[in-house]
């Protein structure tokens, strides 16, 4: 099953869901605010075609790594490399190889950011394109599913 993480447009806090065909809203655990959503059998299926909340059809995907994350291990390796000589930074690295092994490859919506994991036509979504982004974000622009060629 896909598994859907939007962007509450109210407080910035990700609200997870999973598709149901009678599902219309998607409520916000942090601040309660409702997000209209809008499921068709693809997404039951676990094909992103159109998104959910602003039903573009821009999408691109990248690997599931949570930079934070990363940010804190890098962090904690340097302070632990001063007792353990730098072995605490092959220690990560290691981890890293692992983590991102069993990370997949999720689609991120370009117009409201919502990101879709487990979503089966993953192959057919380019990664990320600058000039769609900026096309998208500053001047509206619908490109309807059919990425940039260049
Ligand atoms: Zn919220
Ligand atoms: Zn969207």
């Amino acid at each position: 099953m896909m598994e859907i993480t939007l962007t509450c447009p109210e407080c910035g806090s990700g609200v997870h869901i999973v598709p149901t065909l009678d599902a219309k809203l998607a409520k916000c655990d942090i601040c309660n605010h409702d997000t209209p959503v809008k499921f068709d059998q693809a997404h039951m299926e676990g094909i992103l075609k159109t998104c959910p909340c602003c039903e573009r059809k821009d999408f691109y995907s990248q690997k599931d790594f949570n930079r934070k994350i990363g940010v804190i291990l890098f962090v904690i390796a340097a302070i632990f490399s001063i007792w353990t000589y730098g072995i605490s930074f092959i220690v990560l690295y290691l981890f890293d190889f692992l983590l991102f092994k069993k990370l997949g490859t999720i689609a991120i919506c370009y117009k409201c950011a919502s990101i879709f994991r487990r979503v089966k036509n993953i192959k057919d979504i380019p990664g990320f394109d600058h000039e769609m982004n900026d096309r998208i974000i500053y001047s509206d622009h619908d490109f309807e599913g059919k990425p940039l060629s260049h």
